[in-house]
């Protein structure tokens, strides 16, 4: 079954990591979720309740070879995701990879050994185009695009289609956008609205018919170690990423039956 979900844009700040977050705890909900966190800022290990300085082992000490990555896999308290978490040690890899044969595959190869015991696997990229970004790529099956309905996002979104593009054509056929998800929309907005109806036109079926709002919940949650989803149910936030959940389990049926 294809069951890894890259979370991607080369922006900065466009909600990736509440993406990464909430989508793995509401899928978590009736399935077995690993988030692995690849962004050096360790944003989605520390939200999700992993305490950086505690952590013996991070995604680092698996893909330097320190470790089986059975051995860096974290049960997260109060969460029913596990995690392999991200660490600032990450940040040196595209040039400690430098010489290294197949140093874009090296994640894929690694996550081979752990992908049964799960039945969706989230990655939280980092902003920009590194390594390791193309290391979670050739891992994936699907990229999940979250984009903020502002003008310039129209623009990351270019940049996303085309890495997505040269990644499908050169190192990973198997590769599918599973959809663009609209983050931090105001309805009251001309311009949310603007931005929406032009990828909605452009990409057609692509966008998810599920929008996340703005929501003060959703930002607050990380700082308790929880996702939303755990933090407050009920708020607009985390029923908009259950049914985000809904959606991504829909689309995966139909690209399991295309
Ligand atoms: P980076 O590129 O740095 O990894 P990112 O794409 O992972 O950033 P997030 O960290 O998820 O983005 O979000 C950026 C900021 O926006 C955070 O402070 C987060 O709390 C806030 N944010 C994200 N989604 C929402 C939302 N739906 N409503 C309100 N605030 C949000
Ligand atoms: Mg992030």
């Amino acid at each position: 079954m294809r069951k890894v979900i890259s979370v991607v844009n080369q922006k900065g700040g466009v909600g990736k990591t509440t993406t990464v977050m909430n989508l793995a705890a509401a899928l978590a909900v009736d399935a077995r979720v690993l988030m692995i966190d690849i962004d050096p800022q360790g944003n989605s290990s520390s939200g999700l309740g992993v305490n950086k300085f505690q952590v013996k082992y991070t995604l680092y000490d698996v893909l330097t070879d320190n470790i089986d990555i059975e051995d860096a896999i974290l049960k997260a308290e109060g969460e029913s995701v596990d995690i392999i978490a991200g660490d600032y040690n990450l940040a040196g890899l595209d040039i400690e990879f430098i010489n290294l044969p197949n140093k874009d595959q090296i994640l894929k190869n690694k996550m081979k050994s752990i992908l049964k015991y799960y039945d969706y696997c989230l990655i939280d990229c980092s902003p920009g185009v590194n390594i390791l970004n193309i290391n979670a790529l050739n891992a994936s099956d699907f990229i999940l695009i979250p984009m903020q309905c502002e003008y310039y996002a129209l623009e990351g979104l270019t940049q996303v289609m085309r890495t997505f593009r040269l990644v499908k054509e050169n190192t990973n056929k198997n590769l599918s956008i599973i959809g663009i998800l609209f983050t931090m929309y105001d309805c009251r907005t001309n311009l949310s609205n603007a931005v929406i109806s032009e990828v909605e036109g452009y990409f057609k079926n692509i966008p998810f018919e599920t929008k996340i709002n703005r929501s003060i919940k959703l930002c607050e949650a990380p700082s308790y170690g929880l996702s939303c989803i755990k933090y407050a149910v009920s708020s607009k936030g985390a029923q908009q990423y259950l049914a985000l959940a809904e959606e991504v389990k829909e689309r995966i049926k139909m690209f399991e039956n295309a």
